[in-house]
């Protein structure tokens, strides 16, 4: 029989949750979807777009009778929701999210879900964008981007093939890894980067001759901030849930650009050549793949 949920619950009905919403019903995955929220107007929206079918006002009324919930909040929102949730859940309701740290979601759910973990599945969307609320949704986000699942010990076997083949309805190819795992990898390749971006933007926006420079700022600049865009409050949650693994990595990225300024003050083009050449030849295959 090919995979259905006849009910979805999203809770968080922003770009990943509105998109998972869209793909779904693409794919014929899904009979109703139920939105639950924080803000009306998003939800109205969401509504008005087709992205869900119900808006819930509570989320008891969200999840009853729900054979998936997704989790599509900012991490610094899930304890909540986790706990709220917990009275209401079916035996065979499975419980996944779209966090993108995983260590901390793991956690929260042996605290607030205990009773439920067979059907607990952490899972990670490699797929986004700087855009934010159900207006951003699209049912192609997810095609042939990967999703990573960080299942818990105490996850079924049959609660991850449920969650994969959801992902797989929205297009998605499957990874494994450990929640440790996981968060050290996305705080190199993603964190940093987000970190990075917003501070460069922010530095220069409090120059007395900020709008010069924003003026003259062209796609170099353009490219490196693109991801300065995004949700600040989803960021503040990611950077603090994944705060160690970041930490790591800014201090290493600290001694990288010192290597960098000792070659510059020293006037020494061969050492700064070669770490530019090191990184080209790195990121070619990494674009091309
Ligand atoms: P978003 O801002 O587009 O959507 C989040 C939605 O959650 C909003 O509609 C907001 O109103 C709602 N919300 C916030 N707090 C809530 C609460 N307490 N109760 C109910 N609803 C609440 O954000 P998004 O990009 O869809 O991100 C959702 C999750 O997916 C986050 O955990 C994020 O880390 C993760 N994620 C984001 C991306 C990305 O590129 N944007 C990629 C992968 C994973």
């Amino acid at each position: 029989m090919p995979f259905f949920i006849q009910k979805l619950a999203v809770l968080g009905v922003g770009l990943i949750g509105g998109s998972v919403a869209l793909a779904l019903k693409q794919a014929g995955a899904v009979g109703e979807v139920v939105g639950y929220g924080r803000s009306q107007a998003n939800l109205d929206h969401a509504y008005s777009l087709g992205v869900i079918d119900h808006i819930a006002t509570n989320l008891a009324v969200a999840v009853q009778g729900a054979d998936a919930i997704l989790l599509a909040v900012p991490v610094g929102q899930m304890a909540a929701l986790m706990q709220a949730i917990a009275p209401h859940l079916g035996a065979d309701t499975l419980v996944t999210d779209a966090g993108s740290t995983k260590q901390d979601v793991a956690a929260l759910m042996a605290q607030h879900l205990p009773a439920h973990l067979a059907n607990c599945v952490p899972a990670h969307p490699i797929a986004g964008a700087e855009a934010s609320g159900a207006s951003a949704a699209r049912a192609d986000l997810f095609v042939g981007k990967n999703v990573v699942l960080t299942p818990l010990s105490a996850t079924s076997p049959a609660a991850v093939a449920r969650v994969s083949a959801l992902w797989q309805a929205c297009g998605a190819k499957l990874s494994n890894m450990t929640a440790v795992e996981h968060d050290a990898v996305f705080a190199a390749v993603s964190h940093l980067p987000h970190l990075l971006a917003y501070a460069l933007v922010d530095m220069l926006a409090q120059r007395d001759n900020a709008e010069t420079l924003f003026k003259f700022a062209a796609s170099g600049f353009r490219d490196f901030t693109r991801i300065a865009a995004s949700s600040p409050e989803m960021w503040r949650d990611i950077a603090l849930a994944n705060r160690n693994a970041l930490l790591a990595e800014l201090a290493h990225y600290q001694t990288h650009l010192q290597h960098l300024q000792a070659a510059l003050s020293a006037a020494d083009g061969a050492a700064l050549e070669a770490v530019f050449r090191r990184a080209q030849a790195a990121r070619a295959p990494w674009l091309a793949a």
